[in-house]
């Protein structure tokens, strides 16, 4: 008897997870799972424990860059139906961790309430972006979340107030293995003003990223208060390329791959970036996505 038995009917094993990416690249996880609820979540969290099975928890795969050679332990995703309910009371939101970020975006505006105005055109699910502190120039989501709903390693769920997080620059909750579900507190706003703003960031965003090829955001954080995009484009490495990966020629600190590009491409590809920016500006530049 395997160890996964008890849980065959949400697991694949052996699954690509390129196409579950933004990026299109890497290899397969060994173990992945589609839990359907909290209760099946917790008991497949310590069975993972009982049998040292690591896992890493997938939300929409827009900051995720899978190394060829996959995962050997297994990956959690929470985009079963039980994960993405959104309800709203008043200003305050309750939305599922794998919630889809664009659509409360737009639900939370036509129901004439802002604050998630900001990360129009920000790829993710709730969790991920929870976990990122998504966010940009115009906002970051953490400024909005009153409580979260988080279970650890045994599968025990709890909640966390807003007093007990931090949010900082593309750094959110980290504490426990899993956020479950958030507590947002919104503005009242006019929808109509709302719909206008989404559609002016939306644009913005448009005109400087490229939206329309397979990416992971920005691949590097800003360091020290300096735009790493600025000094990619100042050191002239915009277009550079190896293999099918590419420095965007529209957002220096985009890496966009091609169908058929490899997660080595890409890794080769940040890694010369960053050499080539610290032998001209002595800087070292930290990556931003997340690479398993
Ligand atoms: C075109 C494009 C534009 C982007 N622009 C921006 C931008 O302007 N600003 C910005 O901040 N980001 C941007 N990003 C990056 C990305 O949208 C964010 O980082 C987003 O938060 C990723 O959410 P996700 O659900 O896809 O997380 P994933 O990429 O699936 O995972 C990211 C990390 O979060 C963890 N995670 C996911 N879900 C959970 C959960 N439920 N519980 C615990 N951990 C979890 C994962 O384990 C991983 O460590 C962009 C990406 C793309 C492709």
């Amino acid at each position: 008897m395997a160890w996964y038995d008890d849980f065959k009917a949400i697991l694949t094993l052996d699954a690509p997870l390129g196409p579950k990416t933004w990026l299109g690249v890497g290899g397969a996880a060994k173990y992945f799972f589609v839990p359907r609820g909290s209760e099946e979540l917790s008991a497949l969290v310590r069975r993972l424990g009982a049998a040292r099975i690591p896992f890493h928890v997938l939300g929409a795969g827009a900051n995720l860059l899978v190394r060829d050679e996959g995962v050997s332990g297994a990956v959690l995703s929470l985009a079963a139906p039980a994960f993405a309910a959104v309800t709203i009371t008043g200003n305050r939101v309750q939305a599922g961790a794998g919630a889809d970020m664009a659509k409360l975006v737009l639900q939370c505006a036509r129901a004439g309430l802002a604050g998630l105005e900001c990360l129009a055109g920000i790829p993710g699910t709730v969790g991920g972006q929870i976990r990122m502190n998504a966010g940009g120039s115009f906002g970051s989501i953490g400024s909005r979340v009153r409580e979260i709903t988080v279970m650890d390693h045994t599968g025990r769920v709890s909640t966390v107030a807003r007093e007990q997080l931090s949010f900082t620059y593309r750094q959110g909750y980290r504490d426990a293995p899993l956020i479950l579900r958030a507590e947002l507190e919104l503005t009242p706003e006019d929808p109509q003003r709302l719909a206008a703003r989404i559609k002016e960031i939306w644009m913005y965003k448009k005109n400087t990223q490229p939206l329309a090829e397979h990416s992971a955001g920005c691949i590097f954080r800003n360091a020290a208060g300096v735009s790493a995009g600025a000094l990619i484009d100042q050191a002239g490495l915009k277009g550079l390329a190896v293999g099918l990966a590419r420095v965007s020629e529209r957002h220096a600190n985009f890496i966009v791959a091609r169908p058929g590009a490899t997660a080595r491409q890409i890794l080769d590809l940040i890694e010369l970036v960053r050499r080539r920016v610290r032998e001209r500006f002595q800087v070292a530049l930290e990556t931003e996505v997340v690479i398993w």
